[in-house]
């Protein structure tokens, strides 16, 4: 960038100072004949009766004049006597300063003499009381000579500009590129400072924006990480709890069933064997069930329609009254009637059902589950055992068990709160548990007004 500006200023100086010589040449030249013509017109003005006219009066009046040359003519232009040329072409009548003489009394002109060889001024002057033309002239620098004469100057203002503008341009580039490397330095800053000059502002400013563009998308792409990373982390937890879960029960179908086979069971022996390995295997099956139905919700995109939640909710408590009468838990109902929501039986009774066995199974013996049901939300309360502060969240992840030893008893896998949840984001309603421990939990689901009816 440098070279480009410093020969720019060289070429736009040696441009300029050639227009100035061209220029001041001839305006110089203008200048001087202008002034060669009016002492031309003063010479003149010493030409009287004493002087012949013939080429020896020419002489004498060429020395009164300083030299100058002298032609004299007659009034048709006819050679009398010449200073300088003993033998002149005899007519000079076609010749411009004389022809403009003959018709306007003086007349001048600038060309080459065929007499001499060289550039002369001619004034040529017409006497018409004595009949004659006298006609002066002196030599004249041509344009280029007055220009070679200024070569040697200009060439010396050319190599002090060069000189000139390498320092110039140096100066100035070091300058002028300063803050702009500064800007180059600081580019990658989040935020670039303000610039000292204003020129600079938009440049700041459109990498200020890029900047900020960058920082937001890298801002995505870690937030894209992240949840890629943690769905992968959940779906290898959820895998190895699979596993972990299946490999209990098959454990135990395995065993027994070698045990069986081996042939050295009692006949009592054998009937334990036999009862273990049917709930075992019952224990695989229902887990199986609720993986694939926790899966199903997912992908399950089939159209809502209204719901007689009110009597869902009458048909389920139906069926879990032996179930809280065996856990010594009372059912108290606070329930309008008719509240209709749009969504699907399956999805309404997963997460009654989930809710109320909760309730009943975390209760203690002689506690009480009171559920509640109208248009706004369902809730669910227990006098239960509560969950600790620590674990409100995770209760909602999948296979998350408070106690481990209660895994697999009454479909117990961690499971249900999991399935709560999803179909609760699914359907857009709000679920949202208080709890303390030792006294008890509140489950609420908070139905969208676009969802209920
Ligand atoms: P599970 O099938 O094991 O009950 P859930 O997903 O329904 O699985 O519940 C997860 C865990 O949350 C349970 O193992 C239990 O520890 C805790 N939990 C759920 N409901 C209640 C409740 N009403 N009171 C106390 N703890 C509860």
């Amino acid at each position: 960038m440098k070279k480009r500006i410093l020969l720019f200023t060289f070429l736009s100086n040696l441009l300029a100072i050639i227009l100035f010589s061209v220029l001041s040449t001839n305006i110089y030249y203008r200048s001087l004949l202008s002034e060669e013509k009016r002492s031309l017109s003063a010479y003149m003005n010493f030409f009287d009766y004493s002087y012949t006219l013939d080429s020896e009066g020419a002489k004498n009046f060429s020395q009164k004049i300083n030299g100058a040359r002298v032609t004299l003519m007659t009034a048709e232009g006819m050679i009398l006597g010449d200073s300088e040329a003993e033998e002149i072409e005899t007519d000079h009548s076609a010749r411009p300063e004389v022809q403009e003489a003959m018709s306007s009394g003086e007349g001048y002109a600038v060309h080459k003499s065929e007499t001499v060889g060289y550039d002369m001024i001619y004034y040529c002057r017409l006497f018409a009381e004595r009949g004659c033309m006298v006609r002066i002239a002196v030599s004249a620098s041509s344009q280029w000579q007055i220009f070679e004469r200024t070569l040697p100057t200009v060439g010396l203002i050319l190599i002090l500009s060069l000189v000139g503008c390498v320092v110039f341009s140096f100066a100035s580039t070091s300058f002028i590129l300063k803050p702009v490397q500064k800007l180059a330095n600081e580019s990658n800053e989040k935020q670039i400072p303000k610039p000292k000059y204003r020129e600079l502002d938009r440049i700041v400013q459109t990498l200020n924006e890029r900047n900020e563009n960058i920082e937001r998308q890298m801002e995505i792409i870690r937030l894209e990480k992240a949840e890629t990373e943690k769905a992968q982390r959940s779906k290898d937890e959820f895998i190895s709890n699979i596993t972990h879960e299946m490999n209990t029960p098959l454990t135990s179908i395995k065993g027994y069933a070698e045990l069986l086979s081996s042939g050295c069971l009692s006949p009592e022996q054998q009937a334990t064997a036999h009862s273990t390995i049917l709930s075992q295997s019952e224990k695989l099956s229902a887990l199986i069930k609720r993986i694939i139905n926790y899966n199903e919700i997912d992908s399950d995109d089939l159209p809502s329609y209204d719901v007689d939640a009110s009597e869902l909710l009458r048909d389920l408590l139906s069926t879990v009254q032996p179930e809280a009468d065996a856990a010594e838990v009372e059912i108290i109902v606070d329930a309008e009637e008719e509240v209709i929501l749009s969504s699907r039986h399956e999805r309404v009774y997963q997460i009654f059902s989930n809710l109320i066995r909760n309730a009943i199974r975390y209760n203690k013996k002689g506690g009480s589950v009171k559920v509640s049901l109208n248009e706004k939300f369902f809730s669910v309360s227990d006098t239960g055992i509560g969950i600790a502060p620590e674990n409100q969240e995770k209760i909602f992840s999948r296979f998350f068990t408070v106690d481990k030893s209660h895994n697999g008893k009454n479909g117990g896998f961690g499971l249900g709160l999991a399935v709560v949840k999803k179909i609760c984001s699914k359907s857009d309603w709000k679920l949202s548990l208080e709890s303390e421990l030792g006294k008890g939990s509140t489950f609420t689901v908070y139905f969208s007004e676009a969802h209920n009816k």
